[in-house]
């Protein structure tokens, strides 16, 4: 068999199983999604969000991309915040970063990765600039990365808080609350390093007033 056909097996096995312990389980599924939170996480196939936060298909809407980024000028993760935001109206927007990450490891090097990585990279070279104070006097190489890794995440936060979808939800309905946190890889627990109230001023350069 090969390994994509067992994927298909499994999941007939998975599917049967769920079942035979709710036989209304796909039935009820298929008509409501109401999830409280949206995960804004890592593609690294070690940190699947349902999996490490216990929760079932239904309770969290997914978005992953390489090292868990929030650009504003990427309308695949726009598009998925306006629908959360908007639509499915979370209560709660977690972005999650992992330790080890290689996107982040990548970005902290000189190395040409070539165009697109290059360009996906650059975010998280910015974030670096901004901290570079903090991050330069880390000598210790393994521990400058998680701590990029956290103020990544941090950053994303912010890039979140800087768009209009959230700003006016803030205003109007005073959710979501922003969460970052940073998972471990080595003892698979999460550590929250940043949170964002719903109504959180900042650098008002990029408030808008006319929401
Ligand atoms: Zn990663």
């Amino acid at each position: 068999m090969q390994s994509y056909q067992k994927l298909l097996k499994d999941n007939k096995d998975w599917a049967a199983e769920k079942l035979s312990v709710d036989p209304d389980y796909f039935d009820r599924l298929a008509h409501l999604q109401t999830p409280e939170f949206l995960w804004i996480g890592c593609s690294d196939s070690r940190v699947p969000a349902n999996e490490i936060t216990g929760t079932q298909p239904g309770e969290i809407f997914v978005h992953r991309n390489v090292a868990n980024l929030v650009i504003n000028t990427d309308v695949n993760v726009l598009s998925v915040l306006d629908y959360a935001v908007n639509h499915l109206k979370v209560k709660h927007i977690i972005v999650c970063g992992h330790y080890g990450c290689g996107g982040i490891k990548a970005a902290n090097t000189n190395n040409d990765f070539k165009p697109v990585l290059n360009m996906w990279l650059r975010n998280i070279k910015d974030v670096y600039r901004i901290h570079r104070e903090e991050l330069d006097a880390i000598k210790n190489e393994d521990k400058q990365n998680d701590r990029l890794t956290e103020l990544n995440v941090q950053e994303q936060v912010f890039n979140l808080a800087k768009t209009s979808i959230i700003q006016r939800a803030w205003k109007n309905e005073q959710r979501p609350d922003l969460h970052g946190w940073v998972y471990g890889l080595n003892d698979g627990l999460i550590k929250p390093v940043f949170e964002m109230k719903a109504g959180t001023h900042i650098d008002t350069i990029y408030e808008y007033n006319n929401l």
